[in-house]
């Protein structure tokens, strides 16, 4: 039975501390690959988060993070990124063990895209300016990036290390103190990063990361009088909650990078079938259909419906869920026995709505005692239907045929969600209709998930606002300054 490293010892960390609940309360970590006990987790409450929004509010009133050079920033933050990729195997492993990940994706996505982000954070830094502003003679104006301050990250399960480390790195870039309140269900990797980015030197108090449930922690940080800023990864119930907390407590920001029910179009004139096909099954199974940008609705041209499907099938039931950390494995478990539950009763409802069940559909891996599911796919889905309105995070891929791009336009766009799309076209006149016409804060022409760290993320409509990624992430977490001095005659 694969267990944790014998070195780590999960608590939270709090300033230069690294501590246990006061009241000694634990949080089960399961692993979804075999349904047992990794370890025990500090079920942290409003006592831990005080504390660590206290520590993080010290060290960014001391000035010594906050106002230090950006280029020592730079290099201290580097050094972290160093020491990370030293230690890359072991945050593999733990990302593994903890969310049921393929170690094989763990590996080659999870911990590079992590470091790229901090790194590519770092490096910005000191390559950022204010503006010098047009006023006349005898004055002369600047504004400034100032930091927020303390800066909360309620971060999901899906990613784990890499979605905080797209909260974490532009904030702490740019200045901040960061408490991060990551899933119940995947602490481990962050509470991780965090010692080592202390023993690295990143000056204690820049980053605390305090685990515990969300109806604790999560609303104690998110209602904290203390924070001036919450970023979020996560649902659209939590979401909506964020918002109420802020209002309720000290008006803080609030960035929400939600969910989305992502369509991903094909075109008749599309030449290369088996490329899209491809593309098509992972862009809904990668990470077990646990993506918010996943490829759920598969809109299909009538005219090449049946030939696209067949391909679609072919490719996707080679994918075959596995032991994680067996690396040949490319579909992993999902995170818990209730999501795939929630998963298998998405499914239940779309047989008994008609959908036409042309592959998988059931759990998988029984006898592992873990949660797996296999790669599912409906045909001819009703449009207007549950599943191809709601977003169901487990690998299930509603295909929706069409007939014109204008009905394709119409079937994409009508959705509460704006998060991805993405089409396939041999025609530079569509792609360049669609990627102007499509709401939806992605746009992937003849190419999935063709993106990374220099472009912005996040979504339209019910997906959220604010952006991830890029150098926009790092103004969310400033303030403009504008400052005049006067020259009077
Ligand atoms: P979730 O909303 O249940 O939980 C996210 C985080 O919020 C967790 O840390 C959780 O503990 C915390 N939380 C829960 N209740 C809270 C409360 N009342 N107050 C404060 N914090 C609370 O989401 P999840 O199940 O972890 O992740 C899956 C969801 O995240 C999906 O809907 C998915 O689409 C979305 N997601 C979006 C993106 C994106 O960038 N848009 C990326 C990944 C996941």
């Amino acid at each position: 039975m694969p267990t944790l490293p014998a070195d780590i010892s999960p608590l939270a960390v709090i300033g230069s501390r690294r501590m246990g609940a006061a009241d000694g309360a634990v949080l089960a970590s399961i692993n979804p690959a075999t349904g047992t006990v990794l370890t025990d987790l500090p079920a942290c409450g409003p006592a831990e988060i005080d504390a660590a929004v206290a520590a993080a509010r010290a060290r960014f009133e001391a000035g010594s993070w906050a106002a230090m050079a950006p280029r020592q920033r730079k290099a201290i933050l580097l050094r972290v990124a160093d020491a990370v990729a030293a230690r890359a195997e072991e945050f593999a492993l733990l990302e593994t063990l903890d969310a049921g990940k393929p170690i094989g994706d763990t590996r080659a996505v999870d911990v590079p895209l992590a470091l790229g982000t901090l790194r590519y954070y770092a490096e910005a830094i000191d390559k950022i300016h204010g503006e010098v502003g047009p006023s006349g003679p005898d004055r002369l104006s600047w504004a400034l990036h100032d930091p927020l301050g303390v800066i909360g990250a309620i971060v999901p399960w899906n990613f784990p290390l890499h979605m905080a480390m797209w909260k974490i790195a532009p904030a702490i870039a740019m200045g901040n103190s960061v408490v991060v309140k990551p899933s119940e269900l995947t602490s481990l990797t962050a509470l991780r990063f965090a010692e080592v980015a202390l023993e690295a030197g990143l000056p204690d108090g820049v980053l605390n990361v305090v685990p515990g449930t969300g109806a604790a922690a999560g609303a104690a940080l998110a209602s904290h009088m203390d924070v001036d800023m919450i970023t979020f990864t996560g649902s659209g119930p939590v979401g909506r909650q964020l918002l109420r907390y802020s209002a309720d407590s000290n008006l803080k920001r609030v960035s929400l990078e939600l969910g989305g029910k992502s369509p991903h179009i094909v075109f008749a004139d599309w030449p290369d079938l088996d490329r899209a096909a491809e593309a098509a099954a992972w862009g809904i199974f990668y990470n077990q259909g646990q993506v918010c940008t996943a490829g759920s609705r598969l809109l299909v041209q009538r005219s090449i419906h049946a030939e696209f499907v067949e391909r679609l099938i072919k490719v996707a039931a080679t994918i075959r869920p596995g032991d994680p950390l067996d690396p040949a494995t490319r579909l992993g478990a999902i995170i818990s026995e209730k999501q795939m539950n929630g998963v298998l009763s998405r499914i239940a409802d779309a047989r008994r709505e008609g959908a036409d069940l042309v592959l998988g559909g059931e759990q998988a891996r029984k006898d592992s005692g873990g949660f797996f599911i296999e790669p599912t796919i409906f045909d001819n889905v009703d449009p207007a239907g549950a599943l191809a309105r709601e977003e169901v995070f487990g690998p299930v891929l509603a295909v929706i045929p069409f007939d014109t791009p204008e009905e394709a336009l119409r079937l994409a766009n009508d959705s509460d969600f704006g998060l991805a799309s993405g089409l396939w076209t041999g025609s530079m006149t569509t792609a360049n209709h669609f990627a102007r016409a499509l709401r939806a804060g992605l746009v992937w022409i003849n190419g999935w998930d063709a993106c990374d760290i220099t472009m912005p993320f996040g979504g339209f409509k019910q997906s959220g606002f604010g952006r991830d990624r890029s150098l926009h992430a790092l103004y969310k977490y400033a303030d403009l300054k504008s400052i005049s001095v006067s020259f009077p005659a």
